[in-house]
């Protein structure tokens, strides 16, 4: 029995077998192939080596544009190698004399090398074994369509275990078969950790080598309260957990009593609570959970594990659909964050750049006001929809007023385009921003004068305040919601809205951590806006504290100096009030 200690990222406790999850595993098939195949399976593998060859210039000029030229020469000169005799007539000569087919026989090179590494008699060809088997890998994902041992086929009573989860692998997760996941990478306000408590299965991520120590088939208990995992436990260990699960769902059946009822506090200050979600299907999840409205509908979604971009039609389907289904309460839809890390892979560029700093690069409205016809696509789609219900539109990653100006000018042309062709849509539909970079907290000022209404978005204020990747399990122990430096942040943000009689919510993960709903009470906040299943713990502590009391806590953590006190000071608070809660917290 081994136990490992990573970050909780989605709660609950779960019970299964590891299957691990390696992404550049793939099928390749042998077939046996006639003499007149032999050409047609030449011109495959030449046409294969042709696009890697085009990805590889495309990443030379890429890197030389961002980097220097310098580096550029590493990619020059894994052109030459894609020119070289080597694997060329290895693989050639096993289609013709062996008549293998050509993604097997490519295969077989590869192996060979990595196999018989040192001993190749050939000492050029042993100096570059490496790069050749990299590069021959390419040649052969563009021939396999890099078709990853999917995940399909698992069986029921799976637990995921793998070295990172992009949330395109995520979204891909079958909830009746995957009973957990756990990840080596990964910090708890990472896309993945979030869409893992979307799908309400537990998650422990940043576990830093929890695919070394697993083995598939190994019995594995993921505990996503603590942040442990157990591999192959007594019988012992399991009858513990077995109890502590036990108890986690009859808390969480206890806290759903209270879904339906208002987020009011005693002396009558009424909040609303939005559910935030990536895909359609949770919108039924949100209601029975208790929300009020989609607070935030990551529309990005939509744009993963696909080939092609999505069209008009197809969104309006989906997003009338969510419409329609939270009527009589608003979807906040938020244009494409696509960027950071939610790579589209099937994408051509621009939706799949190489980027040295992707959390600070082409990312969300930046993207997108460098391709507007993507986002008039989407305004269009949103728009019409909008005339089914209730709706509202928020732009991710603003950091000036520019880019709002600019965006408004799209949404007007767009507006104009549907009046001139009498489709109808919501005239007066709101138009909001995420507050979620450090500049547009500080211009919050400037910015409210400009939009109908913000949303604090602060998975991202706090990475971008605190210079902490979101998503790194390294320093996953310097984000910190309480540092002063937030707490100021968003004082100055939910200030500058009010003063504006604007409207101000917040759908970044601390809205959904019962140890900060106090606090966020006491800064004015008009909505919080988190994962469904997190509302019925939120509306219990919002019932039973009064607004008074809020202020006044709020007032004692604005005069502290360090992150340790604010949060200590929210610990106690908790603890005394909602001991039961803490350990979520
Ligand atoms: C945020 O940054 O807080 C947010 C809600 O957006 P996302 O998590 O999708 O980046
Ligand atoms: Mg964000």
């Amino acid at each position: 029995m081994i136990t490992l200690t990573g970050i909780a990222a989605s709660h609950g406790i779960a019970f299964g077998k590891a299957f691990l999850y390696e992404v550049e595993k793939f099928k390749v098939i042998r077939r046996q192939i006639s003499d007149q195949n032999v050409e047609a399976e030449i011109e495959q593998f030449k046409q294969a080596v042709a696009k890697a060859k085009r990805e590889i210039i495309q990443i030379r000029d890429n890197v030389a544009q961002r980097m220097s030229k310098e580096y550029a020469d590493i990619f020059s000169a894994h052109l030459l190698l894609l020119e070289d005799h080597f694997l060329i007539l290895e693989v050639t000569k096993k289609i013709k004399e062996e008549y293998k087919n050509v993604e097997f026989a490519l295969w077989e090179v590869l192996e060979m090398l990595t196999k018989n590494f040192y001993e190749l008699e050939d000492e050029y060809i042993r100096e570059r074994a490496v790069d050749i088997y990299d590069i021959g890998k390419k040649i052969l994902y563009n021939m396999v369509e890099r078709k990853r041992v999917g995940l399909e086929g698992i069986e029921p009573g799976t637990v995921i275990v793998a070295h990172n989860l992009t949330p395109s692998d995520t979204v891909q997760i079958d909830k009746e078969k995957v009973v957990a996941f756990v990840t080596d990478v990964g910090g708890p306000t990472s896309h993945t950790a979030i869409l893992a408590r979307a799908m309400e299965i537990p998650a422990v991520v940043g576990l830093n080598n929890v695919t070394s120590q697993v083995k598939d088939g190994d019995s594995l208990i993921v505990d996503g309260l603590s942040g442990q995992i157990v591999i192959n436990p007594t019988q012992t260990v399991l009858e513990e957990y077995n109890r502590r699960s036990v108890e986690f769902e009859a808390f969480q059946a206890g806290l759903a009593k209270l879904k339906d009822l208002p987020a009011e506090t005693p002396d009558r200050y009424r909040l609303e609570i939005g559910a935030n979600i990536e895909l359609i299907e949770e919108v039924t999840s949100a209601k029975e959970h208790g929300a009020e409205g989609i607070g935030l509908y990551r529309t990005e979604f939509f744009y993963l594990n696909r080939d092609d971009l999505p069209s008009e039609e197809e969104m309006f389907k989906t997003y009338r659909e969510a419409v329609e289904a939270t009527f009589p309460y608003p979807v906040i839809f938020r244009t494409l964050d696509l960027g950071g890390d939610k790579l589209p892979y099937h994408l051509e560029e621009p939706w799949n750049q190489i980027e040295s700093n992707p959390f600070l690069g082409l990312r969300a409205i930046r993207l997108c006001l460098q391709h507007p016809d993507i986002l008039k696509t989407q305004f269009r789609a949103i728009l019409r929809a909008s005339k089914h219900g209730k709706v509202k539109i928020i732009i991710p990653m603003i950091s000036s007023v520019e880019e709002v100006r600019e965006t408004k000018a799209i949404l007007a042309d767009v507006m104009q385009e549907l009046k001139d062709k009498e489709i109808p849509f919501d005239e007066k539909i709101e138009f909001g921003i995420m507050i979620e970079t450090p500049s547009a907290a500080v211009t919050a000022d400037i910015l409210a004068k400009e939009v109908d209404f913000f949303s604090i978005g602060t998975n991202d204020l706090i990475q971008y305040a605190l210079a902490v990747d979101r998503g790194n399990e390294h320093i996953a122990y310097l984000y910190r919601p309480s540092h002063p430096a937030i707490l100021r942040l968003l004082k100055k943000t939910i200030e500058a809205a009010h003063r504006e009689g604007k409207w101000v919510g917040m759908c970044g993960e601390m809205a959904s951590n019962p140890l900060f709903t106090v606090l966020l009470l006491g800064l004015g906040l008009d909505e919080f806006s988190m994962s469904g299943v997190s509302i019925p713990e939120i509306k219990e502590i919002i019932r039973a504290t009064t607004l008074q009391e809020a202020r006044e806590l709020l007032q004692q953590a604005l005069t502290l100096s360090g992150t340790d006190e604010v949060e200590g000071l929210m610990r106690e608070r908790l603890s005394a009030r909602f001991g039961h809660l803490m350990e979520r917290a």
